[in-house]
């Protein structure tokens, strides 16, 4: 028999309270006391998946190893697990739609009438329990989307509902919601707390735990406040103070007792305490940094923070290994030219050019490149960012005037970058580029296999273009060397000067496997690198 439980995060009266990290500092604390977790995200939207979607609409798009494109909030699961997702991870709308309309058009339910209630519901509590019924984990997180209340999320509270029926006391329900404070009065105010939970119950779903995102503590007769009017023990009223750090919170959620409200409610042993060590010692190193350095994040969705997630934390976690805060200054490529380069790259210890999609903001792309080239500052390119790293060696060092990648220029007469061929026939655009986890070969004697100390590594893509090798030969007699090689394919996936003290451009992502546990190599590499400059340059 399986013993899986089954946790579900919901939220109310706003959103972006922070579900996912709540969700991810739970899972780390009954990780740290000896359980398996993973956890899983509903979104209501009714795109099949979210790598179809602008960045300014949810963020970025994480990848996962099975090539899912997927939510940003697996890349928090991952990050703080150190466990891999994977396309079970991620349910949306669109995903659960398209499965029951194939099942109808199969003939599954003939002579039915296929229904919200229950061929939608079945196929949702179906796609929660697949992570359970394989036995892998004592504990399913299943966060949900958007905020209670919404009409794209009943169909999922009703499955909850539903779950809640079934499987009993290995079930538990916490509400996120927020306590404003309203600073003309000068209080804390609990009262929208109140009616989310109201409106939940509605729903016929009773919250077990409510955490309360909050800017000031709020005091006991406040909780019991909220344990009296939303039908909860006080000790299931937990607070969530804003944080310094996102890595923070697990340690508060654990000196508030979430971790222990949980396993009592699911009548599961308590054990010892969470072993937090490891995740301390991160801590530490995080924040008492014995040095900084700025990196310049050049890219077009500089005006939203969390279009460069993945990239952000990835710097997080390398700065600790060397005990450097990393400072990244957004850079929006679509203001650079030649004539202000100098003065918005003014002070950076390291640039990296950014993953992206069309044309905008190219041209700055590859301006900053070449400063960085000629000025010796360390740089990392990053997918779109290796690409318009060989466009600009193309145009000012081989001089092949109007180079270009294919995706921006199809008429150039240099397509030094240009689609793969097994993407030449593809024309539907969802779910179908080079995706997920390909293994590549580094040459020995090179700044990326010094990064990683070892030939064989495998990373996840997120591309249809890449390096033309026609024009190989002449790239590496001129010093841009191809150092990295999918072996099965022969793509070029490394890309490193030899007269530059630090500079490297890959087609594949690094940041997406990034994480507490495991820094990434090649941004450890990167902030290295960035130190020897900033110590040289003073
Ligand atoms: N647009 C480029 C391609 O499809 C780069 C993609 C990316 O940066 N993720 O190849």
């Amino acid at each position: 028999m399986n013993n899986t439980k089954y946790i579900f995060v919901l939220g109310g009266v706003a959103s972006s309270l922070g579900k996912g990290i709540i969700s991810a500092s739970l899972a780390k604390l009954l990780q740290a006391r000896g359980f398996t977790v993973t956890i899983q995200k509903l979104d209501p939207y009714i795109n099949v998946d979210p790598g179809t979607l602008n960045p300014y609409e949810h963020g970025e798009c994480y990848v996962t190893e099975d090539g899912a494109e997927t939510d940003l909030d697996l890349g928090h699961y991952e990050r703080f697990l150190n466990v891999r997702t994977s396309q079970a991870n991620n349910v949306t709308t669109g995903r659960i739609y398209q499965s029951v309309i194939q099942k109808e058009r199969r003939g599954d339910y003939l002579g039915e009438t296929v229904q919200v209630i229950p061929h939608i519901t079945d196929e949702i509590k179906y796609s929660i329990q697949l992570l359970g019924n394989d036995g892998n984990y004592d504990f399913v997180i299943t966060e949900v989307g958007g905020t209670v209340g919404d009409i794209e999320s009943l169909p999922y509270i009703e499955a909850i509902r539903q779950l809640r029926w079934e499987l009993g006391k290995s079930v538990v329900t916490i509400h996120l919601t927020l306590i404003p404070y309203l600073r003309a009065a000068g209080e804390l105010k609990t009262k929208p707390t109140q009616h989310s939970v109201r409106a939940l119950l509605e729903s016929g779903v009773q919250a077990d735990i409510i955490v309360c995102r909050t800017e000031k503590h709020i005091t006991d007769s406040m909780r019991s406040k909220i344990a009296l009017f939303c039908n909860v023990e006080q000790k299931a009223v937990i607070e969530s103070i804003d944080a310094e750090s996102i890595y923070d919170i697990p340690l508060l959620m654990m000196e508030e007792k979430l971790d222990q409200v949980v396993l009592e409610k699911l009548g599961m042993p308590m054990g010892s305490e969470p072993d937090m060590k490891r995740w301390n010692e991160f801590l530490f190193r995080l924040k008492n940094p014995k040095e900084e350095v700025t990196i310049g994040l050049v890219g077009k969705y500089v005006e939203l923070k969390d279009a460069y997630k993945s990239i952000n934390e990835a710097f997080v976690h390398a700065g600790t290994t060397h005990q450097c805060k990393v400072s990244v200054r957004l850079v929006h490529s679509e203001y650079v030219n030649e004539q202000n380069v100098a003065e918005k790259l003014a002070g950076l210890d390291g640039v990296l050019v950014a993953p992206g999609f069309g044309e905008r903001g190219i041209e700055g792309k590859i301006i900053s490149i070449r400063y960085a080239r000629e000025n010796k500052i360390p740089f990392l390119g990053i997918c779109l960012g290796m690409q318009c790293a060989v466009v600009e060696f193309g145009r000012n060092v081989l001089g092949y005037t109007d180079a270009h990648s294919t995706e921006m220029n199809s008429k150039t007469p240099y397509p030094v970058i240009d689609i793969m061929a097994s993407q030449k026939k593809i024309t539907s655009k969802g779910g179908t580029m080079r995706l997920g986890i390909y293994p590549c070969t580094l040459k020995p004697g090179t700044k990326v296999f010094e990064a990683y100390l070892k030939t064989d590594i495998k990373e996840r893509h997120r591309h249809r273009y890449e390096f033309n090798n026609k024009y190989l030969e002449a790239y590496e007699n001129a010093g841009m060397m191809a150092v990295g090689i999918n072996p099965k394919d022969n793509l070029v996936e490394v890309v490193e000067l030899t007269d530059h003290p630090w500079f490297v451009g890959v087609q594949f992502h690094p940041e997406y496997q990034s994480t507490v546990a495991n820094p990434h190599p090649l941004f450890e590499g990167f902030v290295k690198a960035a130190i020897d400059y900033k110590q040289k340059v003073q």
